[in-house]
């Protein structure tokens, strides 16, 4: 087979994956064989879960399309609306997983009500295979990870800031309308349920609580699944002016 010339040209956040020179431009690439758009667009270092609509000569395809002549390639990020109609997915049910670099990112966004596993023991392998078993979301900065092909939902986080990463999530997916700070466990992810003082729950669980706190606080929720007990103190109103600048 004789060689060919393709042009690609990537849109939008796509961009930050290429080098300087090769951003907002189309690209020329000659091409030996036959190959699928995304080989093509994964050989860039660009995660084929970072990538939405994609237009060859101007009609819509797959990316599974395969290229064999001269075409011109427009391909564009993901975008939430898309994401969220295909698979008919309610906001809330959006499902995250960190990986085990992320663990300040995987606090903040429980703190802020999002549902997201994490342990800093699992392997990629371990990673990709709770991403897909559970239709998880993996956050991870590791773009080559998000190129496993099991991996059908991913987003690459930019920043190496955890409070910039925090930002990327809720803005990348359109999230600050639908948190609900303060509803889930720091420590594991399970829901919290308000722990009532009247109740054996609360008795059975009262020395878990320092008796200077128990002089002054009537009001305590409790983790469904460790059984760790949250009340408003000190450190809550820090947390409460990070929910605020974070939902802003
Ligand atoms: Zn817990």
């Amino acid at each position: 087979m004789t060689g060919f010339e393709i042009e690609i040209i990537f849109f939008l956040e796509l961009n930050d994956f290429l080098p300087q020179s090769k951003r907002e431009k189309s690209i020329r690439l000659s091409q030996k064989m036959s190959r699928s758009i995304k080989d093509l667009i994964e050989s860039m270092g660009i995660p084929h879960t970072e990538v939405g609509n994609i237009k060859l000569d101007g009609v819509p395809v797959d990316s599974s399309q395969v290229v064999s002549k001269p075409v011109r390639i427009e391909v564009y990020p993901f975008s939430i609306k898309d994401f969220r109609s295909a698979d008919h997915l309610h906001p809330n049910e959006i499902k995250f997983l960190g990986d085990v670099h992320l663990g300040s990112l995987v606090r903040k966004l429980r703190l802020l009500g999002l549902d997201t596993v994490y342990s800093n023991k699992w392997t990629d392998l371990e990673l990709a295979s709770i991403s897909a078993k559970e239709d998880r979301m993996l956050l991870t900065r590791d773009r080559h990870l998000l190129m496993r092909k099991i991996i059908k939902k991913g987003l690459y986080i930019r920043s190496t800031d955890p409070e910039m990463q925090v930002s990327e999530v809720l803005s990348r997916l359109q999230l600050r309308d639908i948190c609900k700070p303060f509803t889930r466990c720091l420590l594991c992810n399970g829901l919290l349920i308000s722990l009532d003082e009247n109740t054996d729950l609360f008795q059975s669980n009262r020395e878990k609580i320092p008796p200077k706190v128990q002089a002054w606080c009537r009001n305590y929720s409790i983790c469904r699944l460790c059984g760790k007990i949250y009340w408003k103190g000190s450190h809550f109103t820090k947390l409460q002016a990070m929910v605020n600048v974070y939902l802003a």
